[in-house]
């Protein structure tokens, strides 16, 4: 049987979160052999997010983890927390016998279906070109002889693996074999957050490059339009509740 893919989705409650779950599950109900774990950042499982799931007849598993206030400030990582209880439930829930592959999935991205062909055989940790990221109109492993020697990016090429975290895929074994792998808050950098955990499970010489040598664009690191709410009413409101 094919791998399973494991897409690990932090997401938030805003106005959007709704229209970007709705775009993501139209891609992902199109993958065979796909499992969503979708992580809210809240203390509570929501309703909007429960019932969006059930509804959308796909392998899913819906966790939650309210990410403290004082990790909310501009510049901070954003879903550590929501991406390690990701982790912890693949460790908890899945063993040496399951053979899958593990990729981190914002819920504002844009994803085609064809990188999700081009991960599946990871048998390490992959790695593949991100389009409208670092100030460019892409980031990509630079390959030769079929290795990664360096990175091209727009932004902080001293990074150990300049990549975002659209631009990797791990096998699950690798996963559950670093049980300690895990995102850090403590002593990361801004935009350290895909170095320091790939350090602690592989080494640039040994990343396999997909997407041809890493040279096609698969995945866009779109970013979504802050909605103007400016003319909601303050007193006359609509006669009836409706979930957006
Ligand atoms: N996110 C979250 N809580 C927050 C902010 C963001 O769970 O307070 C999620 C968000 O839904 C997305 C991921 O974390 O899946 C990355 O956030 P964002 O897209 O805002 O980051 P950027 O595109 O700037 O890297
Ligand atoms: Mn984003």
């Amino acid at each position: 049987a094919l791998p399973v893919i494991y897409a690990i989705t932090p997401t938030y409650n805003r106005p959007v979160q709704k229209a970007e779950l709705t775009r993501l599950a139209n891609t992902f109900c199109q993958v065979p052999r796909f499992h969503w774990i979708v992580v809210e950042d809240s203390s509570v499982r929501t309703e909007l997010v429960a019932s969006f799931l059930s509804h959308s007849g796909m392998p899913y598993t819906h966790l939650n983890i309210f990410t403290p206030r004082r990790f909310k400030r501009t510049g901070m990582p954003r879903a550590t927390e929501q991406r390690n209880t990701a982790l912890s439930w693949l460790r908890s829930h899945r063993s040496r016998k399951d053979v899958g592959v593990v990729f981190f999935a914002d819920d504002d991205n844009t994803y085609s279906l064809e990188l999700f062909e081009e991960m599946r055989p990871t048998r390490g940790v992959s790695v593949w070109p991100v389009g409208l990221v670092s100030g460019r109109r892409y980031e990509r492993p630079i390959v030769e002889k079929g290795k990664v020697v360096g990175w091209y990016t727009g932004w902080r090429p001293d990074r150990p693996f300049a990549i975002d975290m659209a631009g990797f895929a791990v096998n699950l074994q690798v996963v559950l074999g670093s049980p300690r792998a895990l995102f850090k808050r403590r002593g990361s950098q801004p935009g350290m957050q895909e170095s320091d955990f790939l350090k602690q499970i592989t080494k640039v010489g040994d990343l396999e490059p997909k997407a041809n040598n890493c040279t096609r664009v698969l995945v866009w690191h779109t970013r979504t339009e802050k909605v103007n709410l400016g003319n909601e009413p303050k007193h006359r409101q609509d006669s009836m509740v409706i979930e957006v």
